[in-house]
């Protein structure tokens, strides 16, 4: 049985202005009145987890038992199937410090090499705790294709380069709400809606 989110404050532990909005719209209908762990100036601690949930676990117990209140993270990232997983959680480092997407996905195109399995999915962990150590976790992913070259300039990260099943477009070349209606964070998202949030 999950834990129901009752209260009305609510903290996204994210320094990521960006998700920060995202989740901010998807908690509308709920009226929760949500703080960033930025705005908060809560510290972003280290990411040391071995799997997407361990570390979205690991970010909301530290915001919550900082603030006092319930925390909700979020971890994702792409997963190379003839790259064993990778980057997997390493996703956001592949970019390095500047960031750098373009890299990190000629990295990925490098490293399959002449390998005939393009396959990979996203994947995004949700996990919302509370400030008595209660966490709850959900897991959203939606699989696809990779390409080369890359295609598109909307989105983010691998977007240009992933090509979610039955469809043509990269996520790079996607409308956002297109994208959004399919992609790994709004499978997660459904999931922690009606586990933790819907009547
Ligand atoms: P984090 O969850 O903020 O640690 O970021 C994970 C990393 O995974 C991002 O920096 C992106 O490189 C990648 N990633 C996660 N979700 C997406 C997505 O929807 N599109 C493209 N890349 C993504």
């Amino acid at each position: 049985m999950r834990r129901r989110f009752t209260g009305n404050d609510l903290v996204i532990a994210s320094h990521n202005p960006g998700k920060v909005v995202e989740i901010r719209d998807l908690l509308k209908p709920w009226s929760v009145q949500v703080r960033s762990s930025g705005e908060l100036g809560l510290p972003e601690p280290e990411e040391t987890g071995t799997t997407f949930v361990a570390n979205a676990e690991l970010k909301a117990r530290d915001a919550s038992l900082r603030s006092g209140l319930p925390a909700l993270a979020d971890d994702s990232g792409l997963a190379v199937h003839a790259l064993g997983g990778q980057p997997g959680i390493y996703s956001a480092r592949w970019g390095g410090p500047s960031k750098d997407f373009a890299a990190a996905m000629a990295r990925v195109h490098r490293e399959l090499g002449g390998t005939a399995d393009r396959s990979a999915h996203f994947v995004s962990a949700l996990a919302l705790a509370w400030p008595d150590g209660h966490c709850e976790t959900f897991e959203g992913r939606v699989d696809g294709t990779l390409v080369w070259p890359p295609r598109g300039s909307r989105g983010f990260g691998y977007d240009p380069m992933f090509v979610a099943d039955g469809r043509t477009l990269t996520f790079g070349e996607m409308e956002p709400d297109e994208k959004h209606a399919i992609s790994h964070r709004a499978d997660a998202f459904a999931k922690l809606i009606a586990g933790c949030f819907a009547d």
